[in-house]
């Protein structure tokens, strides 16, 4: 309940640790009151995952620079992503008896290793076909702080891969979704008239495995570091350049955990590389993207991205057992899209229950009702919200007006006097661990 951290961002000459270029963060207390400032890595909120932490004004000797150095080293994967490829290159001329994927170290093994993993489980007959959908032999890392992977459903993957077909889009920069990418490649390869070609970034080095130099880069998202340096970025600009920039889309799906501004920070580049791209300097819009993520971080993306507007598509997911679709009798999905094209453009499924809302000029959730003094569909998590005259807006359902707190809140909140936002929905009155938003 006492202060908090703020994230500064990303400094020049910021310290490296394995996963890049570390963020400035400061401590707050109570009173909102800044404290010492330290760098501590981008990719890991557990310092479990990564050790890294350096006072900004502490004095680092040679030695301990030196020894980091080393340690960076050596905590990069025992594969270059060269000889990942290589090692594929070999594994598919194996006959079938002889293609071994060891599930303890994640990665296929050549006959000569097979020795050294003979105590760890492995698969055997690894098929082409499985090749084709690595996230499907890959376990999903699912450690909440670091890499969060939760993978689409199959139809949410479906869904998002015909919209943007449907869009006329033919380049998907993928960052931080697996599944869509393996999708795109797989369609690729099988059918000759799919024209659409993805790249995928994502932390997950295991990927490299299985595609080439052009299809994934080592990428963190929240520092905007290319793990495979200067050619990874060229790869990556290279792939925006196409077609003199057109017809390309970024489709992101990151970690929740916070951090929005490190994310938008990062993505603000990917969109500068991207107009880059412009050959007459006259192109004033932004590259297209989806962004996928919880509704109630809508506040925080609008904040960072004004242009953006978030539709009403639940997004679900395989290995999220809170995350699937209420449809199935579960708990209905908070992950949305949100996008900086028109949203009378997405067209969402009439068979899953949205539908066209003239006046809005967007589809929406079957339960979210045009409210006439909002003049707006309001209803941001799917079901009908309700109209606060004291509060002059929607609110949700459960929600009561308290005059207390001057605001709309759940019956049995505690009226709370602090006036700084919410860290997650912006909103005054409690803090982050309190949000209604994730109740
Ligand atoms: N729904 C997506 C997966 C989203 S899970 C799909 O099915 O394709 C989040 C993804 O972001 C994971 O693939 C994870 O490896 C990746 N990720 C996590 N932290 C990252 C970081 N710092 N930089 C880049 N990618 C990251
Ligand atoms: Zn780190
Ligand atoms: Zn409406
Ligand atoms: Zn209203
Ligand atoms: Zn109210």
């Amino acid at each position: 309940g006492s202060g908090g951290l703020a994230l500064l961002g990303l400094v020049p000459g910021a310290p490296l640790c394995p996963h890049g270029p570390a963020l400035l963060f400061v401590k707050t207390n109570q009173r909102g009151e800044e404290g010492r400032r330290f760098y501590a890595c981008s990719a890991c909120r557990d310092r479990k995952d990564c050790h890294f932490f350096q006072w900004e004004d502490e004095k680092v000797s040679e030695a301990s620079l030196a020894a980091r150095e080393e340690y960076n080293r050596n905590h990069q994967p025992s594969f270059t992503h060269r000889q990942n490829v290589e090692r594929c290159k070999d594994f598919v001329l194996l006959p079938l008896s002889k293609r071994r994927f060891c599930q303890e170290c994640q990665q296929l093994l050549l006959p000569a290793e097979w020795e050294k993993h003979s105590a760890h489980q492995f698969l055997c007959d690894i098929s082409t076909a499985q090749l084709k959908s690595p996230s499907q032999l890959l376990y999903p890392l699912e450690n909440k702080k670091t890499n969060a992977q939760y993978l689409f459903a199959d139809r949410s993957c479906q869904f998002l891969l015909d919209l943007i077909t449907d869009l006329g889009f033919r380049r998907v920069l993928s960052v931080g979704t697996p599944r869509l990418h393996e999708m795109i490649q797989s369609k690729a390869s099988q059918e000759e008239d799919f024209r659409v070609r993805s790249l995928l970034l994502d932390i997950d080095f295991r990927y490299s495995q299985f595609y080439t130099e052009d299809e994934f880069c080592h990428y963190n998202m929240f520092n905007h570091y290319f793990f495979g340096g200067e050619a990874a970025r060229e790869t990556c600009r290279k792939f925006l350049y196409q077609d003199n920039g057109e017809r390309v889309i970024m489709v992101t799906d990151p970690p929740f955990g916070g951090l929005v501004e490190a994310l938008a920070s990062s993505f603000k580049k990917l969109m500068a590389m991207w107009k880059e791209t412009e050959k007459g300097g006259h192109k004033t819009q932004e590259m297209p993207m989806f962004w996928i993520f919880p509704y109630f971080f809508e506040s925080r993306i609008l904040e960072f991205f004004p242009s953006f507007s978030m539709m009403d598509y639940q997004v679900d997911y395989d290995n999220h057992a809170l995350y699937k679709h209420g449809k199935t009798g579960r708990r209905q999905s908070p992950v949305r899209i949100f996008t900086n094209l028109t949203p009378s453009m997405i067209v969402l499924p009439v068979e899953e229950g949205y539908r066209f809302c003239a006046v809005c000029q967007r589809y929406v959730s079957s339960g979210n009702q045009h409210c006439e003094i909002c003049n707006s569909c309001t209803s941001k998590d799917g079901r009908r919200w309700k109209h606060c005259v004291l509060c002059k807006k929607c609110v949700k359902p459960s929600w009561f007006h308290c005059n207390n707190c001057n605001c709309c809140a759940l019956q049995n909140h505690t009226c709370d006097k602090t006036d700084a936002g919410c860290f997650v929905c912006g909103k005054a009155g409690h803090k982050r661990s309190t949000c209604p938003s994730l109740s």
